[in-house]
């Protein structure tokens, strides 16, 4: 048996430092935090090669006297507290005194600091967690570290380093927040000597939040000050016009310290419930101040993770504070849904374009909404004595219309009948059993009502195309790359320094995938061309969620999964949509799409394309079984 022998100090304080130093971003946040903590107005951040080469924070803050300066890096030595008590009332970031032993124990460091009533500052040099010399400088007052070969020591870790590319955007993710938190203070970051951002620091949270995330979010944000039983809400809430497919735009601040909380993403998500399309997320910037006795910040070794003792009464007054806001503020539209989509549906119906022009314009507007509403309503069945003499009129052409089209459906379908089925009319390349004979007839301007091998198919027209759209990306993706249409007025879209590198490292994907991108200088990308079938789709939405969906995915999930996932939304948000009347010509490619997909009954995301009702169910239906 081995003997239990201590393990020497540096290696003690490498095994705990994994929990604070897990990566470069790591670093980032306790040394930030120890600026911020340190009083400091102007912080600078410098970042080569993603953290890798060097990590430097350079501070004029309070400094650090230079008879502490070894302390300040053994461990557990913090000034920030003296007695467990004191845990209950943190007023500052740090608080244990381990984050300088645990960076130190785990690469090289050069720190120069000079406190104000100095007259001269220290630098000291450690490797490995060991004090390699001091010597006396002249700097300003302030702090000046900088960290090199982080991980020299410990090659498990080294190797779990990401690329560049991504550890950078979890460095400006971290300085983002913070300076989101610190709006009085200016922070610049670095990265490879060009300057990514620079914060104004005017101590107002809406500029930063131009400077971070562009004008678009900013123009889109109202202020919140909200109280309520002892909890202050301040910050800035966006309307419902800007949303986010993943959580990663709600962003809390708890008495300063930004954190992750379940309790308070579900406040807000539950206030704009209804506000925002199903399955997206608010973009919020939310200061939380409540009494520190409420919060138990020592949870997480990262301190991300905020405990509250009363989740529910604070879960109630963000909902109650945010909804409230929305409201006074107008930002909820007033159009009632019931309204607008009926009158969508009905306008969709008539497809004559002259015949829409006489609609418009009729004298009445009342003429007009009786006229389409009685349209729809006896679209079946004539009933024309009632009607003014003037929509009479109309009232023919549109039922000459219906019969034409119903004509040209017969028409195809004596085609069809004379000829062949579908099926035979292409050469099949996939195995699927599926057989349409007849297209009989588009129901509600979203199904097609087909005659299949055994009674009734009815397609989802939406569905199936996104099917189709979906298997021809795919294919198209494996062996080349999908053609690209040029757009007459390049798309600008601002991103945050995060999303701004994840676009960069997906370029040659997005490429292939059919979008062209260039870069705009800042974070900002213009869109040049798009996959020819999103032509006249929203691209900034759709290139938005894409680059969120790569976010949320992309640190976990595998590349070719990821790159799936995007093809499928690009199919969703490319394919026909329901409540589109479609040409004949439209109709016959679909039908034909769907009889060769490899497989012609579920979309991509699952759903069914077609439902069959048997010959079976219609003879018992009308008694003749
Ligand atoms: P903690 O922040 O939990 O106290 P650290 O290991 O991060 O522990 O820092 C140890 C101590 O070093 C701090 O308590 C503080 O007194 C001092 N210190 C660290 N960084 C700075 C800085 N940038 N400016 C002034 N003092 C600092
Ligand atoms: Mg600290």
């Amino acid at each position: 048996m081995t003997k239990i022998k201590q393990l020497p100090e540096s290696v003690a304080n490498q095994i705990s430092a994994g929990e604070v130093v897990e990566r470069p971003a790591s670093v980032v946040k306790e040394l930030l935090e120890n600026s911020i903590d340190a009083g400091s107005k102007n912080i600078l951040i410098e970042i080569e090669e993603g953290g890798r080469e060097k990590i430097r924070v350079k501070d004029d803050g309070s400094g650090i006297p230079a008879d502490e300066m070894e302390l300040a890096f053994s461990r557990y030595a913090t000034s920030k507290i003296e007695e467990i008590n004191d845990l209950y009332s943190i007023k500052t970031l740090g608080f244990r005194g381990e984050a300088l032993a645990s960076i130190s124990s785990v690469s090289n460091v050069v720190i120069k600091s000079r406190t104000a009533g100095e007259l001269q500052g220290i630098k000291m040099e450690l490797k490995g967690g060991s004090v390699l010399g001091q010597v006396p400088v002249g700097i300003p007052a302030g702090t000046d570290i900088e960290v090199t070969g982080l991980f020299y020591n410990t090659p498990a870790r080294y190797k779990y380093l990401k690329k560049v590319n991504t550890e950078f955007a979890h460095i400006s993710k971290i300085v983002t927040r913070e300076a989101l938190a610190y709006p009085d203070i200016k922070f610049t970051l670095i990265h490879n000597h060009k300057e990514v951002y620079k914060t104004p620091g005017t101590g107002k949270l809406i500029d930063a939040v131009y400077t971070l995330y562009g004008s678009e979010i900013a123009s889109n944000l109202t202020p919140i000050d909200y109280e309520d039983r002892y909890i202050r809400l301040t910050g800035l809430i966006g309307n419902q016009t800007i949303s986010r497919s993943s959580r990663i735009y709600e962003v809390f601040f708890v008495n300063k310290r930004v954190v992750n909380s379940r309790t308070l993403s579900q406040g807000v998500e539950e206030a704009y419930h209804g506000v925002l399309p199903a399955r997206k997320y608010p973009v919020v910037f939310l200061n939380v101040v409540l009494n520190q006795i409420l919060i138990d910040v020592n949870v997480h070794p990262t301190k991300r993770e905020v405990k509250f003792s009363r989740d529910g009464i604070i879960k109630d007054v963000l909902k109650k504070g945010i909804s409230k806001t929305l409201q006074t503020k107008d930002l909820i539209p007033k159009i009632k849904k019931k309204h607008l989509s009926p009158k969508k549906e009905r306008l969709s119906l008539i497809n004559d374009n002259k015949l829409k022009q006489g609609i418009e314009d009729s004298e009445s507007k009342e003429y007009q909404e009786n006229f389409k509403g009685d349209f729809i309503r006896n679209n079946y069945k004539e009933k024309t004595a009632d009607m003014p003499p003037r929509l009479n009129k109309y009232r023919k052409q549109t039922a000459v219309k219906e019969n034409l089209k119903l004509c040209k459906v017969s028409e195809e379908k004596d085609s069809l009948e004379n000829n062949k089925p579908f099926n035979k009319n292409i050469d099949k390349d996939n195995n699927n059993d599926l057989v349409i004979n007849n297209f009989l007839g588009q129901l509600y301007n979203t199904y097609l009502v087909t005659e299949g091998s055994d009674g009734l198919i009815i397609i989802d027209q939406h569905n199936a195309h996104e099917r189709i759209l979906y298997e021809k990306i795919r294919n198209k993706f494996a062996d080349e790359q999908i053609n690209t249409q040029a757009l007459l007025l390049p798309v600008r879209i601002d991103f945050t320094a995060e999303e701004i590198e994840l676009v960069k490292k997906y370029l040659t994907d997005l490429k292939r995938l059919g979008f062209n991108i260039d870069f705009f200088g800042g974070n900002s990308i213009l869109v040049q061309g798009v996959p020819s079938f999103l032509k006249n789709r929203p691209i900034k939405v759709i290139v938005e969620e894409i680059v969120d969906s790569i976010l949320k995915k992309g640190k976990t999930g595998n590349k070719s999964d990821l790159l799936d996932q995007v093809i499928k939304y690009m199919s969703c948000r490319g394919a026909i949509k329901a409540g589109k009347h479609l040409a004949e010509k439209e109709i016959d490619e679909l039908i034909k799409g769907l009889i060769k997909a490899s497989n012609p009954y579920r979309c991509p995301h699952g759903r069914p394309i077609i439902v069959n009702i048997s010959l079976d169910d219609i003879k018992r239906g009308l008694g003749r079984k």
